[in-house]
């Protein structure tokens, strides 16, 4: 068969495709050549497919709506039928804990969790409607420079025709997420160079709960109020649309609690930051200054640290990486971001701070909080109790008793006392005796500070 077959030319074709071993091989060959054709022509089909028939959304960490969107993939869904149950039920999640301690801090009190569940890493698919998406999220190995996290994003893929689903998808976690936020107010806090929510949304403070010196918390609201309603007269003057407001006094006035109140009165956020904050720089401030977060009020706590680390500097050159006076001057004056700033500085120590600071724009408008005044007192008591005093009879002893302590300025004698008290004091003192009127009257002496006792 051999010498039969090299008659028709050396190896001849025939021959071999004669040839099993050969044949076989060939057959393989020609298989595997036309199977890795096909996959690649199947690759690039898919790859034009995608691109025609899909569109994506990408979202990173970065932007608003991606703890939204995160929220709203986690929402339940109604059962859409055991296949597609099994297809778009999200099994893999991960979960964010946060935790807040109750009563008063350093008591080791315990803590109460809320815990959100959220998609895991990796690629999901959810149904809207009769939309099927895609979902993936990825972290990347590559780190946000401003706050050291890692790149993360959440990808949305749908078919071409079922595209307008995103319009529908992004409104509802919106809706969602300002369901959530409902009476809520968010504080944010600097991190990095960017803003950050500090913490969960907390509860809505009353603005009632506040209680401020008489007229003192009319007159600031009134002022914001009447602020806000007047962008256009702004606009049309060409001022830029700041306010500024300087709160001071001593601590445990009120300033904070009452900022907090008024961004929940106002619907705001309410965006801090710690002036005496270690690494937090001019620079810094001037740049977290023009990315505020929208319809939020600006907290610059500490307004005094700017002006000791000028003196600081000036007597021994020093000069750490905090906000200088300059710098606090041209974060306020500089480029603001939204259509409208209102800034609240609040310090402990008035004396130090420069007159420079007092400009429109910067500080418009300067209010002491200071000690419990009788007013404040009074107004406190019946928050209190005035649903089991109704007589005001105890809260005439309680103001009495004050009074012969000399705890609003002037002694029995008529003299000026130079004794006084914080209405944190007598917040502290009506929340040891919730339901005991009596108790507080007797132990009002307690609301001596340490200082003047003796
Ligand atoms: P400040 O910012 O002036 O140091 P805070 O607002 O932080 O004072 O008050 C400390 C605590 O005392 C808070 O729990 C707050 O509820 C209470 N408090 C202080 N002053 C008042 C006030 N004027 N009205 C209601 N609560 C007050």
């Amino acid at each position: 068969m051999t010498t039969e077959s090299t008659a028709g030319g050396l190896f001849g074709l025939d021959a071999l495709l004669d040839n099993p071993v050969f044949a076989g091989g060939f057959g393989l060959a020609s298989l595997g050549f036309a199977a890795a054709f096909a996959r690649k022509g199947a690759m690039v089909a898919a790859a034009t497919a995608r691109r025609r028939l899909l569109v994506n959304v990408e979202i990173s960490k970065q932007d608003p709506a991606y703890p939204w969107i995160l929220a709203w993939l986690s929402q339940p869904r109604e059962n859409p039928g055991f296949i597609a149950s099994r297809l778009t039920r999200i099994h893999d999640l991960s979960v964010t804990t946060t935790t807040a301690s109750q009563g008063p801090p350093g008591t080791g009190g315990p803590s109460s969790a809320s815990f959100f569940l959220q998609p895991g890493y990796g690629r999901h698919i959810v149904k809207h409607g009769s939309a099927y998406i895609a979902v993936n999220r990825e972290k990347h190995n590559t780190a946000n420079m401003n706050t050291g996290e890692p790149h993360e994003i959440v990808q949305l893929t749908t078919l071409w025709a079922h595209r307008h689903v995103f319009e529908e998808v992004f409104s509802e976690a919106h809706r969602l997420a300002a369901k959530a936020n409902e009476g809520k107010t968010t504080v944010f806090s600097a991190r990095g160079m960017d803003w950050a929510p500090l913490g969960d949304p907390r509860k809505k403070r009353p603005l009632g709960s506040v209680i401020l010196d008489e007229g003192v918390k009319e007159s600031i609201v009134g002022d914001v109020q009447d602020f806000l309603s007047r962008q256009q007269w702004y606009v049309d003057r060409g001022i830029p649309y700041r306010r500024g407001y300087l709160l001071f006094g001593p601590p445990g006035s009120g300033k904070s609690s009452f900022i907090q109140a008024l961004a929940g009165e106002l619907d705001f956020s309410v965006a801090m930051v710690n002036l005496s904050e270690m690494g937090m720089t001019d620079d810094k401030l001037a740049l977290l200054l023009t990315k505020l977060p929208k319809r939020s009020l600006l907290l610059l706590e500490d307004a005094d640290a700017a002006f000791v680390n000028r003196r600081q500097r000036d007597s021994d050159g020093y000069s750490g990486a905090t906000v200088t006076f300059s710098g606090l001057l041209n974060a306020l004056d500089g480029v603001a971001a939204g259509e409208e700033r209102i800034a609240f500085l609040t310090t402990n120590h008035i004396e130090r701070l420069d007159p420079a600071l007092i400009r429109p724009g910067r500080v418009d408008m300067m209010l002491r909080i200071g000690e419990a005044t009788r007013f404040q007192a009074a107004q406190m008591w019946d928050r209190f109790y005035g649903d089991v005093d109704s007589d005001h009879s105890n809260r005439e002893r309680f103001l009495e008793r004050l009074d012969e302590l000399g705890l609003f300025g002037v002694n029995p004698d008529g003299e000026p006392s130079h004794r006084h008290t914080s209405t944190a004091a007598i917040q502290g003192l009506f929340l040891f005796h919730k339901t005991d009127m009596q108790g507080s009257i007797d132990m009002a002496e307690a609301l001596i500070p340490r200082k003047f006792e003796a």
